[in-house]
């Protein structure tokens, strides 16, 4: 159960990937990025041209039926810092390696 809802978050976890509209994400007429804030302290991020120019992380967290947020789909941005700080509270480390094709 755990490690699905893991599977389900881990899952979502991406650098610098957007995916429509979001409230913490504002974004222009054309589609383009204007502005992200970091949900956790209300950093305002640091945003050039439509491109996040900093370290953040975006969740998009589907739930599923096995919780009680069935059907619901959660969106977030970590500024870097509290990316480090959420991450630091693990118990067990966040399993990494190494992206092969950069964005
Ligand atoms: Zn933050």
């Amino acid at each position: 159960m755990m490690e699905k809802l893991w599977r389900t978050w881990l899952l979502h976890f991406a650098y610098i990937e957007e995916k429509g509209e979001e409230s913490m994400r504002k974004y222009g007429e054309s589609g383009i990025l204007l502005s992200v804030v970091c949900n956790r302290c209300g950093k305002k991020l640091a945003v050039k041209e439509g491109i996040l120019r900093e370290g953040a992380a975006h969740f998009d967290v589907a739930w599923d039926y096995f919780s009680e947020k069935d059907g619901e789909v959660h969106h977030f941005d970590l500024c870097e810092e509290c990316y480090d700080g959420v991450t630091r509270e693990f118990l067990i480390e966040a399993d990494k390696e190494e992206r092969t094709e950069l964005l």
